[in-house]
């Protein structure tokens, strides 16, 4: 498909190239993204991607190519935070009529919300942290000491003590079913309290800097890191790690998940069908567009190379989408990272009902509660609408949608 659905704006910097067209682009993101475009190390324009909307410090929803420097506040804190997906060889008749009892089984397994997983020195209520957590933690625990001895600020915390954890609010476990009935499994979750601890470090290391050199910015969040500096270095290892971390955490909490569906009895023994699409949405990587070897930094978006595939979630009541890239080269091979924020946390509590939710969740397995209102489905924009404006980026290859949703 050769058909631009692309909008071009002029700034006073580079262009904004936005995927916006039947979606929301609002004033606040879209003066942030004009803010960010004024950077003088940006290769070739701002991508921005339909999901968009305003964020602390970048925009979430944008792609940027940079030459010379990193942004860190433009990964966020959350860095790797992504999606993992797996096709098992269940259908939907596998599945029992009361889904309650695979929620729960779920929920017992994946540590969540403000839980750890008790590893060493956690005081965490899941007893000791299992041996492949501990198994996957001894092989990130020498990078992670170099980390902390180049920048003891970032603390050793709870790094072990968060692997293999959800985490809060948007982070989410599901069981799904795609438009042939084939049952899936699907979880978003990134780098918790290390990467967080990261992140801060080096967004302020960045601004501390940004005011010894005198240089003035558009916003003190877009401070960044040149490329050569000794920072510079740090931060792209202590990124490359979290990323690795975040990837980690994820496989480790599909393996949970998928042991303790099994563990239940209730399902006939599967398999999974194929091997799982496992892909960050905040991240920086090193590619090559338009004739350089830059650093592109996607924050709320995937990578969308040609035949990659990935990962675009809805709402926990909305269809999610199994993707294939079509390595559109002015996306910077990107693509949306879900259907995106349409208003606040509080915006939304205020604006809909525990009634509303319910009518919106009705038929799913999930928490229908006062403090899950901020994660209604009302609150994102509408995933067709968002599909539809990116159709020259990717191509769908599968429909979810979900019988059971846990979130953090
Ligand atoms: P973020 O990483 O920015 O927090 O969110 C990623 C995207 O996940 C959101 O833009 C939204 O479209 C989607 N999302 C949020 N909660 C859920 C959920 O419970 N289930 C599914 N399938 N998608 C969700
Ligand atoms: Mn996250
Ligand atoms: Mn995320």
């Amino acid at each position: 498909m050769n058909e631009t659905t692309h909008q071009t704006f002029e700034t006073d910097g580079v262009p904004i190239k936005a995927w916006t067209r039947g979606v929301p682009f609002e004033t606040e993101a879209e003066e942030q993204v004009r803010r960010l475009a004024t950077l003088p190390f940006l290769h070739k324009w701002v991508a921005v991607m339909p999901d968009v909307h305003a964020g602390k410090g970048a925009t979430v929803g944008s792609v940027i190519a940079t030459n010379g420097a990193i942004i860190p506040a433009a990964v966020g804190v959350d860095i790797g935070c992504g999606m993992i997906a797996v096709e098992t060889t269940l259908t939907a008749s596998h599945l029992p009529d009361d889904l309650k009892e695979i929620r729960s089984a779920i929920e017992a397994a994946v540590p969540h919300g403000r839980t750890n997983n008790g590893g060493p020195g956690d005081r965490g209520a899941w007893g000791d942290a299992p041996e492949r957590v501990q198994k996957a933690w001894a092989e990130l625990a020498p990078a992670y000491e170099a980390i902390v001895k180049e920048n003891p600020s970032i603390g050793r915390g709870t790094a072990i003590g968060h692997l293999g954890t959800l985490g809060t609010g948007n982070h989410f476990i599901e069981v799904c079913l795609d438009e042939r009935d084939h049952v899936w499994f699907m979880l978003h979750s990134g780098s918790r309290g290390v990467g967080n601890r990261i992140g801060s470090h080096f967004i302020d290391l960045a601004k501390k800097d940004m005011k010894r050199w005198f240089i003035h910015l558009p916003d003190a969040d877009l401070a960044y890191i040149p490329d050569g500096s000794e920072t510079f270095g740090q931060y792209w290892r202590a990124l490359a790690w979290a990323q690795e971390f975040a990837r980690t955490n994820r496989a480790l909490m599909m393996e949970a998940t998928i042991m303790a569906v099994r563990k239940t009895g209730l399902l006939p023994s599967f398999e999974l069908a194929r091997e799982a699409v496992n892909c960050h949405h905040n991240y920086v990587s090193k590619e090559h567009h338009y004739g350089k070897d830059v650093w592109v930094t996607r924050k709320g978006a995937v990578r969308a190379g040609e035949g990659e595939l990935g990962i675009i979630p809805g709402s926990m009541g909305a269809k999610s989408f199994i993707v294939r890239g079509l390595g559109n080269r002015e996306s910077f091979c990107s693509c949306s990272h879900g259907a995106g924020r349409k208003m606040s946390r509080t915006a939304a509590k205020r604006a809909f009902s525990l009634e509303d939710h319910a009518r919106m969740t009705a038929g799913i397995e999930c928490r229908k509660d006062e403090d899950v209102i901020d994660e209604t489905p009302g609150a994102y924009k509408s995933i067709d609408d968002v599909m539809h404006a990116q159709r020259d980026l990717v191509e769908v290859v599968r429909t979810l949608r979900q019988v059971v949703c846990v979130k953090g």
